[in-house]
């Protein structure tokens, strides 16, 4: 049996730190593996010859040598996933789904794949793939207990292209004991944490370390959900660096109560965590308790994230706007947090209700949830609840500014003083090689301080710890986090004028002028679309074969396009012809990749039909 595992495209969200991986940090992709799907592998039958294609880091195989096409994803790649469903399945493929979006809401996947696997895989997929041995596979399989993380295997990390992306992932433990409204995780994974033992860690260390990784993201919902088994890890890593030379850094995500356990918190510095995420929602201690997030307000949320701080750890943290109390003042609230407690990498979300928690039942109990509005991704301007004490027009214009004043130059030099002032001595760990370091800070000065003028080159040497000089790195670290989620705020909502400079229509006048050759030919066709609630499309249909001149072309004219506006571009061709050509376009307009889809044969007619009707222009 030959197995195709995909991660489909993640749209790009301030999470990409696109700018970062393509501009400073030189030859990464994107940020994280897809450890589910090596996960996956590594649960089935040894003699499956099983590949794994990450269409974040690399181009899909069009007609890939395989018997069975396993597609995952999360919420924010559903639709992309779906699309890839469909496609696999009508170019002859058999197709199974799965992922955390499949498992929160099966149904929807039943028209598009021949198998949906939902809820965590251990015991089930190696069951499927026992029923596909023998012929007979069911077309839901869904997993209802909880696995036992001692039976999860050591994932198949030799079959990822880890070289590729920023950090490595490990997970350590599933299920968190809180219960905020909000969240999905207990709804997936319970609210007993489940722990793999160190002796599994260190397998898994082991295998990293041989493929070179040394920065590792353990993705757990709470590492420190059952705070005696984290310790009891904690103690474990420590003593895996000192016998290995202190050489891995790690993050992870915790809750709030780290700041309470000082212990705890010099256990994470032994172990060499850099950086925790926390999910600190708002510094409104009644908004907390409303929305069941108790845990944050049993004392000062600044005082605890300084404690933090000034254990040498530094704090990324998730914020949300839109809770019921929440009036147009929050954004003030919000950034005045942000800006004290110096949190530079600090997401913002607007309050999104995911399917099947309590915050989606009460909202649809109220009637205030907006059915049919994309919900899996809070950070670009969009929800799908209607918020109670504002409009949502105030709401994303709100959101719009806090982002464009937290990324000022000014905003970011004084977040990292802030933060500075309270830290405390950072892990000793071996770090980048100068050379390395020093390449990193080039391309920060030159692509980024320098490019915004004297302004950001004083706030730049104003916010560098001259005098404790351990301390630089995480100066450099904040500009570059800084700059890269300016340069997605102003790309995605529109806050330079220079990038959204070019109007769709006069995009589609480029593109028909400078096609003309194909058009009078009938070999290319364009469409302007503009679906309600996303950005418009410039669809691009190709109906004869894509030679190079016309795939030379493309490139140049799209990449302008999407360089200058901030027009989608769906690619549609009939037929498939020579790949070579393709692929070779694919590559060049990769730096836009999320915003360009590419449909091919039969999948076309979906793609049409899926979008809400539009007036289009053809040509
Ligand atoms: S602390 Fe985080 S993971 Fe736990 S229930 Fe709350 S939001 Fe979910």
């Amino acid at each position: 049996m030959r197995l195709l595992l995909i991660n489909p495209a993640l749209p790009e969200s301030f999470w990409s730190f696109r700018w970062a991986l393509q501009r400073v940090l030189g030859g990464k992709r994107s940020l994280n593996p897809p450890l589910g799907l090596a996960t996956l592998a590594a649960l089935c039958p040894s003699h499956w010859e099983v590949r794994i294609v990450d269409e974040n880091v690399e181009p899909l195989p069009l007609r890939p040598a395989a018997d069975l096409v396993g597609i995952g994803g999360m919420g924010v790649q559903a639709p992309r996933q779906k699309q890839l469903l469909r496609y696999y399945r009508q170019a002859g493929y058999r197709v199974v789904a799965g992922g955390s979006y499949a498992s929160l809401c099966p149904g929807e996947y039943l028209d598009v794949a021949d198998h949906v696997v939902a809820g965590e895989a251990e015991y089930l997929w190696p069951r499927f793939c026992a029923d596909l041995e023998r012929g007979a596979p069911q077309a839901l399989y869904r997993e209802t207990g909880n696995v036992k993380l001692e039976d999860s295997p050591p994932p198949r990390f030799d079959l990822l292209k880890l070289e590729r992306y920023a950090t490595a992932t490990l997970q350590l433990s599933r299920g968190c004991p809180y219960r905020c409204e909000f969240c999905d995780i207990i709804v997936m994974f319970g609210r007993k944490p489940r722990y793999k033992a160190p002796a599994q860690i260190e397998r898994e260390l082991d295998s990293l370390r041989r493929l070179g990784a040394r920065k590792v993201f353990f993705v757990d919902d709470n590492f420190i959900g059952n705070k005696a088994k984290a310790k009891e890890t904690l103690r474990f890593l420590a003593g895996y660096q000192e016998r290995h030379g202190r050489r891995m850094r790690f993050g992870t995500e915790a809750s709030l109560n780290l700041a309470d356990d000082p212990e705890l918190l010099e256990l994470f510095r032994a172990a060499g965590f850099e950086w925790a995420f926390l999910g600190l929602e708002t510094p409104d201690a009644q908004t907390l308790r409303e929305a069941a997030k108790t845990q944050n307000t049993t004392g000062d949320m600044l005082g605890a994230v300084r404690r933090i701080h000034a254990a040498g750890i530094d704090v990324l943290a998730g914020f949300i706007v839109g809770f019921d109390r929440d009036t147009p003042a929050v954004f003030a609230q919000q950034r005045r947090f942000i800006l004290d407690s110096g949190i530079m990498v600090a997401m913002v979300g607007l309050l999104t209700a995911l399917p099947r928690t309590p915050l989606y039942d009460r909202l649809k109990r109220e009637g205030r949830l907006v059915e049919g509005a994309a919900h899996g991704d809070n950070t670009r301007a969009r929800t799908n609840i209607v918020p109670k004490l504002m409009s949502v027009a105030q709401m994303t214009a709100g959101y719009k500014r806090l982002y464009a004043e937290l990324l000022a130059d000014g905003a970011i030099a004084e977040r990292i003083r802030n933060k500075l002032a309270h830290f405390g001595t950072p892990a000793r760990l071996v770090r980048e090689r100068p050379l390395e370091a020093a390449r990193i800070v080039w391309h920060l000065l030159a692509r980024g301080i320098a490019r915004g003028g004297i302004a950001r080159s004083w706030h730049f040497l104003r916010s560098l710890p001259l005098a404790r000089p351990r301390l630089l790195p995480l100066a450099v670290n904040d500009w570059i986090s800084g700059l890269a989620m300016r340069d997605y705020a102003e790309r995605h909502f529109g806050l330079s004028a220079r990038r959204a400079a070019m109007t769709p229509e006069r995009a589609l006048a480029r593109l028909r002028s400078s096609l003309q050759r194909w058009r009078r030919l009938g070999t290319v066709r364009l469409a302007l679309r503009h679906p309600a609630r996303a950005e418009p499309q410039i669809a691009v249909r190709i109906t004869g074969a894509l030679d190079r001149p016309l795939a030379r072309r493309l490139a140049r004219q799209l990449r302008a396009v999407l360089e200058r506006s901030r027009t989608r571009v769906v690619l549609a061709f009939e037929t498939l012809g020579e790949h070579r050509e393709l692929e070779r376009l694919t590559r060049a307009l990769g730096r836009h990749g999320d915003r360009v889809l590419i449909v091919v044969g039969e999948g076309l007619r979906d793609l049409l039909r899926c979008e809400p009707a539009a007036p289009a222009q053809q040509n």
